[in-house]
């Protein structure tokens, strides 16, 4: 698989390791409300979310790729661990 192909959209995009930014006290609560993705709390009012990917990386953009496992809500105090280019808000 070629480089050059690429299309330019991934010239500026930035991954972060989720490892980097999860919590250890994550335990993956399950309740009715969504889980953060990063500390595991529920989320009320869900409004921001971040783009996961099947490497394990979250990335700094809302285009499809092909190894997305889509979004994930994370809390309001989750959000100021990320650079605000990796948070995207949730539109209903
Ligand atoms: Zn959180």
């Amino acid at each position: 698989m070629s480089q050059d192909k690429k299309p330019d959209i991934y010239r500026w995009v930035f991954f972060i390791p989720i490892e980097d930014v999860v919590s250890p006290n994550n335990h993956g609560k399950n309740g009715k409300l969504p889980p953060c993705l990063l500390c595991g709390q529920p989320v009320k009012n869900a409004t921001y979310s971040v783009h996961l990917l099947t490497d394990g990386n979250l990335v700094s953009s809302d285009q499809e790729f092909d190894n997305s496992q889509g979004f994930h809500v994370i809390g309001n105090n989750c959000r100021h661990k990320l650079p605000n280019n990796f948070v995207f808000r949730i539109t209903a």
